[in-house]
């Protein structure tokens, strides 16, 4: 079955809201097995909001609503839907009395604009909102169904998950579509693409590959009659790919590199503390968003010029030696964070300067060191891009090594 998302509102084609019920609604179809073709966004606008339902019903089988079933004049999702199929709308004295008592209870006296919440049509069963006034609309019609939703994210996702999602799933007859995310880094979009050529042509599973900041992704999506049956194509899809890219396969799913190498510390009872020149903090700040990471990072040291660096503890006749950013300034910064606080692990980053250029798109070298005691290990990266970019970059390729040793270092003893 085909389905089609509506989201009606102004603001969101000024700009001034952002259409999070097209991404969450989005989200949730796949489970469903429903095929989602068109996403639609319109204004407060009756007529426009007719073309654009009569347009879905043409191509789509489910069109889902959300925005415009508020008690204003601007609201005119109801009006319009009533006009499209062609209904009269009737009030529902039953839904008037449930919403006076609401407002009863909070102390207030119903706004008489309200009243226009309890519209009804023939066709039309409600849909009751558990955090609102705003009822929603279920419609079979001709072998069609237009589900109305409000708008507001908190009360929509609350009358999808306890009231739509359930009905939809008995009405599209248990066929369900599984996604896998497979998250690498290190190589490029068209090198990825290139490595698994072989099956982006495949129609179930599928296979998609796109770029994000922490590198390429590959998402293998399944379409069964069960999902274990789904899972199955997925996990064969996913060996293939893991024959081939496998060094740059670093998580799948909703994996992050960070919570990676938290993870890894932690089964490890490794501590580690980080020092950082050029990237603002950026490596202890995505260190910390871990939750639990407490348990393992110690904190970071962060300077934003070589004169700073002293604050390392780091005696100036080794940063005089080099003169600037270099390996051996990485791997000092690494010993020096690790026994200024104490850590298992001193993990260092030198980041490129980026030469002052908001928006050079030039490459930096970047310099990254890992003292676990026993032993340091250094890399040298390129980072390209304007500054926010660079910084990022150099976090993110930081990390990879950082995960890549954990592993070696597990496989070694
Ligand atoms: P109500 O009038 O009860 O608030 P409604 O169904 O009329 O509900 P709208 O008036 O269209 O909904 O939107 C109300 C608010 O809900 C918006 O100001 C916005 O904050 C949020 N909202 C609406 N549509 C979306 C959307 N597609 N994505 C994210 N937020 C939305």
């Amino acid at each position: 079955m085909k389905a089609e998302i509506i989201t009606v509102g102004t603001e969101l084609l000024l700009g001034e809201i952002t259409d999070t019920n097209s991404a969450y609604l989005a989200s949730e179809l796949p489970q469903l097995g429903l095929d989602l073709h068109f996403m639609s966004t319109v204004g407060d606008n009756q007529k426009r909001i007719i073309d654009t339902l009569k347009l879905a019903w043409q191509r789509s089988d489910v069109i889902i609503v959300t925005g415009g079933l508020g008690p204003t004049q601007d609201d005119v999702t109801r009006e319009a839907v009533a006009e499209f199929l062609g209904e009269e709308i009737t009030i529902d004295g039953e839904l008037v009395k449930r919403f006076e008592e609401l407002f009863r209870r909070y102390g207030m006296e119903m706004p008489p604009s309200n009243i226009k919440q309890a519209a009804v049509i023939p066709s039309a069963k409600i849909i009751p909102n558990p955090r609102g006034t705003a009822p929603g609309w279920w419609i079979e019609k001709d072998n069609r169904v237009i589900i109305t939703m409000p708008g507001p994210p908190g009360e929509m996702q609350l009358m999808w998950t306890r009231e739509v999602f359930p009905r939809l799933r008995q009405l599209a007859g248990g066929h369900v579509i599984v996604s896998r995310t497979i998250k690498t880094f290190g190589l490029t979009e068209a090198e990825v693409d290139e490595q698994v050529s072989r099956f982006l042509s495949s129609t179930n599973p599928t296979l998609a590959t796109y770029a994000k900041r922490d590198g390429i992704y590959l998402r293998i999506t399944a379409k069964a009659a069960s999902e274990m049956e789904a899972r199955s194509l997925i996990e064969q899809r996913e060996a293939d790919v893991r024959g081939i890219i496998g060094d740059y396969i670093w998580g799948v799913d909703s994996d992050s590199l960070e919570g990676a190498v938290g993870s890894l510390l932690k089964a490890r009872g490794l501590t580690i503390a980080t020092a950082e020149l050029y990237t603002g903090g950026l490596l202890a700040s995505m260190m910390a968003d871990v939750p639990d990471c407490s348990s393992y990072f110690k904190g970071g040291l962060v300077a934003c010029s070589l004169e700073a660096v002293k604050a390392f503890g780091i005696d100036s006749g080794t940063k005089d030696r080099h003169g600037g950013a270099s390996v051996e300034l990485a791997e000092a910064m690494a010993g020096a964070v690790r026994s200024t606080m104490g850590a298992s692990i001193g993990f260092s980053l030198i980041g490129s300067d980026g030469g002052g250029e908001a928006d050079s798109g030039t490459a930096g070298n970047i310099f990254i060191s890992v003292d676990s005691g026993k032993e340091m290990r250094s890399f040298q990266r390129r980072s390209f891009g304007n500054r926010a970019r660079a910084r990022q970059r150099a976090v993110i390729s930081a990390l990879f090594e950082l995960r890549r040793f954990l592993l070696e270092e597990a496989e070694c003893t």
